[in-house]
């Protein structure tokens, strides 16, 4: 490939949503959030292979699949208040509601386009961040019921989220779950009938049966990344880059900005046109390894915005030749998982960080079984 080339492969995607569907008794809901977590997928891929509804942040991500002629199930569940719950309403896209206000601001859409809103009511069951607080979820879940009485919407939901799921001993997964339960079971004695109980993500899928209700939101597990580690999940991406030029530099040679690395010996630099704006962790200098004619070789000197230098020793490298930054890691090639680790930081923070001007294709389920 001439130029920095991001290949997403459907059938590891397809292979992940089936293995998560199988881990649970209840139904998967597809996290299609960023751009599906950067790799940019057909919802019919998840939608075919064990997914029946689909899940993303804002209503303007949830229009967007709309948009493209997509009839599933659909929840939005993070918007202001001052959000266009008019159109969600119109697009059959179902809300979550964190709050009294976001409560009142859709009762008033539903009210002005004449249509019930569909609702999932949103408990904090312990991270403190979205979802109503156990003071405010009494009163959340008495005037939904009057809003539904009044014809304005119908809560078909309630929802939570893990704080600690990826530590599967950690008694705080069991504090979070008591929550969820008792959330729900005010909600009915408030007159709610609320069909769909979902708390479990990915980690708590693969690990805590206990979380499971009648809902999983999968998002990391769908694109390979188990928050857990417990589970083996492919990698759906594959980032290559060429060679752009090779040079044989003199022991001591400074590289880089700031002479940050300085080499200990005569060596051969590669260079590749990708770099920090392209999603590659400025952090990972000196850690990082790419590989190259199926050996690895270490990233020198800092990340540049658009370009990064690597140390292929003796190797025989040349310009043209295509550098694997990383893969699912079945050619020995490095994992979004040790670019995570090189950085400090996540494999769902490199999957959702690769840049606008890197090249998109897709190796489709055709492809892989052919
Ligand atoms: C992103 C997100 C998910 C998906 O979580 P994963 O761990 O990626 O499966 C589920 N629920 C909410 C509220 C989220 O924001």
């Amino acid at each position: 490939m001439s130029t920095p080339t991001l290949t997403v492969h459907e059938a590891a995607i397809a292979q992940n949503t089936r293995t998560l569907a199988s881990a649970t008794s209840g139904a998967v809901m597809a996290v299609l959030k960023a751009n599906a977590f950067g790799h940019g997928i057909r919802p019919e891929l998840v939608l075919a292979n064990g997914a029946s509804s689909l899940g993303v942040t804002s209503i303007d991500e949830a229009l967007a699949l709309r948009a493209q002629g997509v009839r599933a199930p659909l929840l939005s569940w993070l918007n202001p208040v001052d959000a266009d719950y008019r159109a969600a309403i119109l697009a059959d896209v179902q809300l979550a509601v964190p709050s009294l206000a976001h409560l009142e601001a859709i009762a008033q859409a539903a009210q002005a386009e004449r249509r019930r809103a569909r609702v999932h009511l949103h408990i904090d069951v312990g991270l403190a961040r979205d979802g109503a607080s156990r003071d405010e979820w009494s009163p959340l879940c008495t005037i939904a019921a009057t809003a539904e009485r009044r014809g304005l919407l119908d809560v078909v939901g309630v929802m939570g989220h893990l704080s600690s799921a990826d530590r599967p001993g950690d008694r705080e997964n069991r504090v979070e779950t008591l929550v969820f339960g008792n959330a729900v079971r005010t909600a009915w004695r408030r007159g709610l009938t609320p069909r769909v109980r979902h708390l479990a993500a990915t980690a708590a899928t693969l690990t805590a049966p206990a979380t499971h209700f009648d809902l999983s939101r999968i998002g990391a597990g769908l694109y390979g990344i188990d928050p857990s580690g417990r589970t083996a999940l492919r990698g759906a991406m594959t980032l290559t880059a060429p060679v752009v030029s090779v040079r044989r530099v003199r022991p001591g040679t400074g590289v880089g900005y700031g002479h940050s690395h300085v080499t200990d010996r005569a060596t051969t630099l590669a260079l590749l046109p990708v770099g920090y704006a392209d999603g590659v962790p400025r952090s990972a200098t000196e850690r990082a390894l790419v590989q190259i004619g199926g050996r690895r070789h270490r990233v020198v000197g800092a990340v540049s915005m658009d370009q990064i230098v690597v140390d292929v020793g003796d190797a025989t490298v040349r310009p043209g030749d295509s550098a694997t930054l990383f893969g699912p890691g079945d050619g020995g090639e490095p994992t979004v998982h040790d670019w995570a680790a090189w950085s400090g930081t996540i494999a769902h923070d490199i999957v959702t960080g690769i840049g606008q001007r890197v090249l998109r294709r897709v190796a489709s389920l055709e492809e892989a079984s052919a």
